[in-house]
């Protein structure tokens, strides 16, 4: 008999974080707490600025605030440090997302580590990075956190569990490396330099892409069954997976549009109503 597929709805899992957090933005409200995001774009990708978009207008269906900050292409370190600055001295913002990328001429890492930690809704500080390696961040980056989520949602075991991770980078692979360990599935990890990789991909109970190009992971690289997460966004709402192909020999797998995407910004909100909870109120009555 066929295996049955899991289309792993990120949609659902979404809302169903965003249902939780009505009632907790009503209690800010009667507190005289809005909670508030603000976003820093630098420079002028389109597919950051469509990001930084979307991540403003849930804000405000969930009855948030949000503060979009423009920053032209030639912005410098010391210009943008600035900016930061000046967002975290603001009581009335609660969270602070800084687009990756920025453009090069910028010190991204020094720009993270300046967001003040209390703020930091996307856990992009060495801060936040170490505290999630250790498993107790307050707010971990967000699609590893939502990839987490999806798989708890629907119930998938991750404990003994060999899971595979295609992509290293700081906000993504690595963060949900570290969780994943966490949580005790065999962790490995993988990268442009990586040999054979379509063999170990092929050991992965559970598979997360988070490599940036277009319908990377092939099908045939699956081991039957496998749990399949794509972090991917590319271009023509593409993921990092070859879907097709995938869904055929998954036993799991996320689609995109609505897989991880629509997790990540509410995962977003939840962490800003979070840091609302914990440093708006005292705010507002200091
Ligand atoms: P990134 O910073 O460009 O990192 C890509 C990673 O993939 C790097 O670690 C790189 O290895 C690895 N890689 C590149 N080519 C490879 C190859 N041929 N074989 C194996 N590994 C390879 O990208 P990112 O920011 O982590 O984002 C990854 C994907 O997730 C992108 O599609 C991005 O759009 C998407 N994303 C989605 C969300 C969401 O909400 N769904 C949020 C953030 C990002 P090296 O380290 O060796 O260079």
């Amino acid at each position: 008999m066929p295996q049955e597929k899991l289309i792993l709805d990120g949609s659902r899992v979404a809302q169903d974080i965003k249902d939780r957090l009505y009632p907790r933005v009503e209690r800010l409200a009667a507190n005289g707490v809005v909670p508030c995001l603000a976003t820093i774009l630098v420079g002028d990708d389109p597919a950051s600025a469509t990001y930084v978009r979307m991540k403003g207008n849930a804000c405000r269906r969930l009855g948030m605030e949000s503060v979009r900050v423009d920053l032209g292409k030639d912005t410098t370190t010391e210009q943008l440090l600035e900016t930061i600055r000046r967002l975290n001295e603001d009581p009335a913002v609660h969270g602070i997302l800084l687009q990756h990328p920025v453009p090069h001429q910028i010190d991204e890492r020094a720009a993270f580590d300046a967001i003040q930690p209390e703020k930091d809704v996307d856990g992009v500080t060495t801060l936040g990075y170490a505290q999630t390696a250790f498993g107790f961040a307050d707010y971990p980056s967000c699609t590893p956190a939502a990839i987490i989520a999806i798989l708890d949602y629907y119930k998938i075991p991750i404990e003994g569990k060999h899971a595979i991770v295609v992509g290293r980078s700081p906000i993504l692979g690595k963060p949900v490396s570290a969780m994943l360990l966490n949580r005790n599935a065999t962790v490995t990890v993988c990268h442009s330099k990586t040999k054979e990789l379509d063999r170990i991909v092929g050991l992965g109970d559970i598979v997360v892409a988070a490599v940036g190009k277009p319908r990377f992971i092939q099908g045939g690289w699956l081991k039957e069954g496998a749990v399949v997460l794509d972090a991917g966004y590319n271009e023509g709402n593409v993921g990092d997976v070859d879907y097709e192909a995938c869904l055929a020999k998954a036993s799991a797998i996320t689609p995109v549009p609505a897989g991880v995407g629509p997790v990540t910004i509410a995962t977003l909100l939840k962490h800003t109503v979070d840091a609302a909870e914990k440093y708006g109120i005292a705010a507002s009555e200091s």
